[in-house]
């Protein structure tokens, strides 16, 4: 169970679960552009039991998130953060062991996701260019270390709020929430450290898709279905082979 879930940044509740910040929003969020999908992203694994269950979800339904790996975690499960980018998924940098920067010295960021580029290029030869701060804190040593490194920050417009998840019914309840509450265009957190997370993702992914919502494996998230349809001059498919370009602000 996660313990140490993203906190920071919780504005007003939304429901029981669910909650949109408000303090990133501005600063670090994906920006809306996101072509009429929902950017999932996942934050504090690898850990292989939960996220192989995410990974198969995600390939049921032909789409693809975003996981902020911890570099301790890629040190233990390195042929789980390969099979992650192999599945054509997003590898972004959630620092080497998950501090809370808010009380860690300025240059404490700057080691942090230094250790966790080494850790995931050591792994996979691939090198992040995203990254998303422990509990949303966006201190002014994290930003500078995110712009010596070329990272992009990326924040999230809702907080699924599966780390609070503590059965069964706690998830059901939290998808119900999250079907609810999800516009076109949400950035959403989720943690693949939650055993309950499968068991919400199986209910909200397919609701998802009902309405069109899904990011499609090799689509651009800043290019909407309707631009697509312009360029192609037909009804985008689920083949349709672009790049992935997440739309980052901050
Ligand atoms: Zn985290």
């Amino acid at each position: 169970m996660d313990t140490r879930a993203d906190v920071g940044a919780i504005g007003p509740n939304a429901g029981q679960f669910v909650a949109r910040p408000h303090r990133l929003k501005s600063i670090a969020g994906w920006r809306r552009q996101t072509g009429g999908v929902v950017q999932l992203t996942f934050d504090d694994g690898p850990f292989p039991i939960i996220t192989n269950q995410v990974l198969s979800l995600l390939a049921r339904y032909r789409t693809t998130g975003t996981f902020f790996v911890l570099g301790q975690q890629v040190r233990r499960h390195p042929e789980c953060v390969k099979q992650i980018l192999s599945a054509h998924h997003t590898v972004g940098n959630h620092t080497q062991t998950h501090p809370n920067f808010n009380w860690a010295a300025f240059n404490a960021p700057f080691r942090e996701l230094l250790r966790n580029q080494a850790v995931v290029t050591a792994a996979t030869g691939h090198r992040p260019t995203l990254t998303r701060p422990p509990f949303g804190r966006v201190t002014p040593g994290f930003l500078l270390a995110a712009w010596r490194l070329g990272l992009k920050i990326a924040g999230w417009t809702l907080d699924s709020g599966d780390w609070r998840c503590r059965n069964e019914r706690d998830a059901d309840v939290c998808a119900s929430e999250l079907v609810s509450e999800v516009r076109a265009g949400d950035v959403v957190l989720f943690h693949d450290t939650n055993p309950y997370l499968p068991r919400i993702l199986a209910k909200v992914l397919p609701e998802l898709d009902d309405r069109g919502w899904l990011k499609r494996n090799g689509q651009p998230t800043s290019c909407s279905t309707a631009n697509l349809a312009k360029v192609t001059g037909r009804e985008p498919s689920r083949t349709v082979d672009c790049d992935v370009i997440p739309a980052v602000s901050g």
